[in-house]
């Protein structure tokens, strides 16, 4: 039987597989990923500042796939995507593919700035949010300590909101941001509103400078000024997944791989990419975005273009329907742009709330929502039990 590989169960990889169901008579569909869950990563701030059990941002892949003889869960480290030979190497052995999805996702972006790799933490998936947590409950016993988050993009904003929220008085807090405001890409009333908040968190904003070099206990600005830090966190952006360049296959300067707009990768028949890991142009051109939201809508788009050319049909161009953004700054506060519409304090942190539970909806039904626990599990501590299987 011809085989369809799916390589990551991210945003874009579960919902290329549950799009994919109706070909599983035909075909045989593997989704290899590390672990045995899909993380919701846009919980992970809150998981790393304390605000919410490691439970509460994962969710088990089995619950999530169609249950199918010709589907497979394979946990494996994937290796190497070896395109001329369609095969793929994992940790686990090779797998052949017929047609292969590549949505690996990210890894941080560090501009070669000296020392930021080794002397600091991330906020990319499970392990590293708990990493990240746990130095944090460290400090918090020794009585506190200086918090420098690198990146005033989203992950760093929302950081910093929940670690000055969850933990008051605890961390000398400050974010750092290299462009003249805190999220550059957005309403600059939002970003206002979003610094201001943050401020009355006491948390300090340096704008406006660039990082030149971290050391463990130093961030060090193109201006000279050295920053103390007994936590240095980088959130400075992310680049696609290493394994895509390795592969030789045509990747941007962050490392992403270049589609087409229907998804395929161009000269490379059979071979898709969407998510954090692809190059998928806008509308100006430009790169679209890494988010959850354009993720999940990619992974379905490359998942029909996929079922289509199985059964004769042309690929489709992928249309992105940004519907806006939502941001919680902790305390209750949030900000949130939906098509023209501009909210701030608590309504934008509702809508923010209500952006998981649409989520969670769209990937899992209401049986996730209803018996999964995931919209409670904050309020619910977790036991001696569960933090040690979540150890790392
Ligand atoms: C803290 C944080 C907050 C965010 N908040 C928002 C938000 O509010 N809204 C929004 O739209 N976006 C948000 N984002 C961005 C969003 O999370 C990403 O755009 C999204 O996760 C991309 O989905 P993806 O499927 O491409 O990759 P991912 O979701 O990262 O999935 C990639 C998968 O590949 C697997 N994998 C990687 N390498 C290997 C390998 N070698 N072998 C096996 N498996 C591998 C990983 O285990 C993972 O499951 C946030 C990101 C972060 C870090």
């Amino acid at each position: 039987m011809r085989r369809i590989v799916v390589l990551g169960a991210g945003y874009a990889g579960v919902r290329a597989v549950q799009e994919m169901g109706p070909v599983l008579d035909e075909r045989e569909i593997v989704l290899i990923d590390r672990g045995r869950s899909h993380a919701i990563v846009t919980e992970m701030y809150r998981v790393a500042a304390g605000g919410r059990p490691a439970r509460g941002a994962e969710v088990p892949l089995h619950r999530l796939v169609p249950h199918h003889r010709n589907l497979v869960l394979l946990q494996a480290e994937v290796k190497e995507l070896d395109w001329r030979q369609r095969v793929v190497r994992t940790g686990q052995g090779a797998v052949a593919y017929d047609t292969v999805l590549f949505c690996l996702g990210a890894t941080p972006e560090y501009f070669d700035i000296p020392g930021a790799r080794e002397s600091t933490l991330t906020l990319q998936h499970l392990d590293s949010a708990l990493r990240l947590r746990r130095r944090l409950e460290s400090l918090a016993r020794l009585g506190g300590g200086r918090v420098v988050i690198v990146g005033g993009g989203l992950t760093g904003v929302e950081l910093a909101g929940a670690i000055s929220a969850i933990h008051p008085g605890r961390f000398r807090l400050t974010l750092a941001q290299a462009s003249p405001s805190i999220l550059p890409d957005e309403d600059p009333r939002l970003a206002a509103y979003a610094e201001e908040v943050l401020q009355r968190g006491d948390i300090e904003v340096r704008r406006g400078e660039h990082v030149a070099r971290v050391t463990k206990r130093t961030v060090v600005l193109r201006s000279g000024a050295v920053l103390p830090a007994d936590l240095v966190v980088w959130a400075g952006g992310v680049r696609g997944n290493p394994l895509a360049a390795q592969a030789g296959l045509p990747v941007d300067g962050r490392g992403r791989v270049q589609v087409l707009p229907t998804l395929e990768v161009d000269g490379h028949p059979g071979l898709f990419a969407a998510g954090d890991a692809a190059h998928v142009p806008g509308a100006a051109g430009h790169a679209l975005p890494p988010t959850a939201q354009l993720a999940v809508q990619e992974g379905r788009a490359a998942a029909r273009n996929i079922a289509g050319l199985l059964a004769g049909r042309e690929p489709q161009a992928f249309r992105p329907q940004v519907l806006g953004m939502t941001a919680a700054l902790g305390r209750g506060y949030g900000i949130a742009r939906l098509g023209r519409l501009r909210l701030t304090g608590r309504p934008a942190n509702a809508l923010h709330e209500l952006a998981l539970v649409r989520y969670l909806y769209g990937v899992g039904g209401l049986g996730l929502l209803t018996r999964g626990g995931y919209l409670s599990w904050r309020s619910v501590p977790e036991t001696t039990a569960e933090r040690k299987a979540y150890d790392v």
